[in-house]
């Protein structure tokens, strides 16, 4: 395959963008080679500059549940941007988009849209912390919650496992008020509880953790969160901005009967453009200025194009319940194929999936349930994978720590295709060790 288009242009941008790119994991630095960019897409497929065709398992990270360009979302935001692209002034889409999400997302009693994932965690945390009259909050090691100060900490040393920065500019002070511990590990939680649960305002957990590749959460451990928190008045927050409208329907919280006090989405419900919200209970809600004290606002928060796009992405989902099953069986097929070349070659590896979501680990352990576990995957490893299957026309995620998507427009063809394409990259690997 020829880069050069790719490669040229990205030098240019790197001349005016830093890093070259508006978010770091697209500049391709965990493997080792310069990003391909990208012209245009459709469905499953996406095209570089060079005019090399891919088959498409970044899905955007995710919001692309249906697939590029999809014909009535394209057509949804065309007949909107005629009617005027903002107003700054309440719209009849966006209570359509609030009485969708509540009808779909089981915990939601109401919700408030904002511009991307980040804005959403970082509105539920202020809004917990309002709630509860308490500063501290919870979250877990791996878990990722978009880049606001509160949540780019790391589980510090020490007696009292407050976080440490993991970003220079995150003040000691906003990081003193994170806690971290292991994912999964519901022990930890209860320790941290045990000593200042009367002090933490919320627990903000991935049901099914997406952003260290795909960690399945173990059974009992979700379920333990919301007992631990009930018993110490502290919310549950579900960060579901891969999850919601993923999973299932309801998202995670639908699949795994949880009942959470907040969560935020993003990614799906902007059918591929900027979105995100946050729900939950009423009464917690209720709390949000207009109404209440706590304030948040946004110039183009439920703007009328982004609203236009997520609607006609959740009303397709939501009239056809079937593309969850198809999802899935497109995916077990892809991670079962994975599983037997992984077997046949006797390569290091394994595969985690759930749902339309999985994560090849280069990993010689027996599971990955945890980020200690992630992390001990082979990175080298992943970068050769991730270099053959680029090659081989397999657009993945460049990162051992991403999750791989499958969309509604794979075809049992692209599937096979794939599964054919990782068995040549595994083969070659082999081959060259
Ligand atoms: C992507 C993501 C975010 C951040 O969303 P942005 O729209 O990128 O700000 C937050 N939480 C989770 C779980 C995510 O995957």
């Amino acid at each position: 395959m020829n880069h050069q288009n790719s490669i040229q242009e990205f030098e240019r941008a790197r001349k005016t963008i830093p890093g070259g790119v508006n978010s770091p994991v697209r500049a391709y630095k965990s493997v080792g080679i310069p990003p391909v960019l990208i012209d245009h897409a459709k469905g499953a497929r996406i095209f570089d500059i060079d005019g090399n065709e891919y088959i498409d398992f970044v899905s955007s990270w995710g919001p692309l549940i249906l697939g590029h360009a999809r014909e009535e979302i394209v057509e949804a935001i065309k007949k909107t941007a005629e009617k005027g692209t903002s107003f700054g002034a309440p719209t009849v889409i966006e209570t359509q988009m609030a009485e969708r999400i509540i009808e779909m997302m089981p915990s939601v009693e109401s919700v408030r849209m904002v511009n991307s994932g980040t804005e959403a965690t970082m509105s539920a945390l202020r809004l917990a912390r309002a709630f509860t009259g308490r500063e501290l909050v919870l979250k877990f090691v791996g878990n990722y919650h978009g880049h606001a100060d509160s949540f780019l900490i790391n589980a510090g040393s020490g007696a009292m496992t407050f976080g440490v920065p993991n970003s220079p500019g995150v003040t000691k002070a906003t990081a003193k008020n994170t806690l971290a511990a292991p994912y999964n590990d519901l022990q930890a939680v209860e320790d941290l509880f045990a000593k200042t649960g009367d002090k933490i305002a919320a627990i903000i957990v991935e049901p099914v953790a997406g952003n260290m590749g795909l960690v399945l959460p173990q059974k009992g451990f979700l379920e333990g969160l919301r007992e631990i928190t009930r018993k110490y008045g502290a919310l549950l927050i579900f960060d579901e901005v891969i999850t919601g409208f993923r999973l299932s329907r309801g998202g995670a919280q639908a699949l795994f009967g949880i009942d959470p006090d907040l969560t935020t989405m993003g990614k799906i419900i902007g059918g591929g453009l900027p979105v995100g919200a946050y729900g939950g209970k009423r009464e917690i809600m209720e709390t949000l200025a207009p109404d209440g004290p706590v304030y948040q606002a946004g110039t183009l928060s439920g703007n009328p194009l982004a609203m236009a796009a997520g609607l006609t992405a959740l009303n397709i989902l939501n009239d056809n319940p079937q593309i969850y099953s198809h999802l899935e069986q497109k995916a077990i097929k892809l991670a079962d194929g994975f599983r037997k070349n992984i077997a046949d070659t006797g390569t290091k590896a394994l595969v985690n999936q759930i749902g339309s979501m999985l994560t090849l680990f280069f990993n010689d352990g027996q599971q990955v349930t945890s980020y200690d576990e992630a992390v001990a995957s082979d990175t080298k490893k992943f970068a050769e994978y991730f270099s053959l299957s680029l090659e081989n026309g397999i657009y993945l995620a460049p990162s051992q720590f991403e999750t791989g998507f499958v969309s509604d427009a794979h075809t049992d063809a692209d599937i096979d295709y794939a599964i054919k394409a990782n068995r040549e990259a595994l083969i070659k690997m082999k081959e060259r060790e």
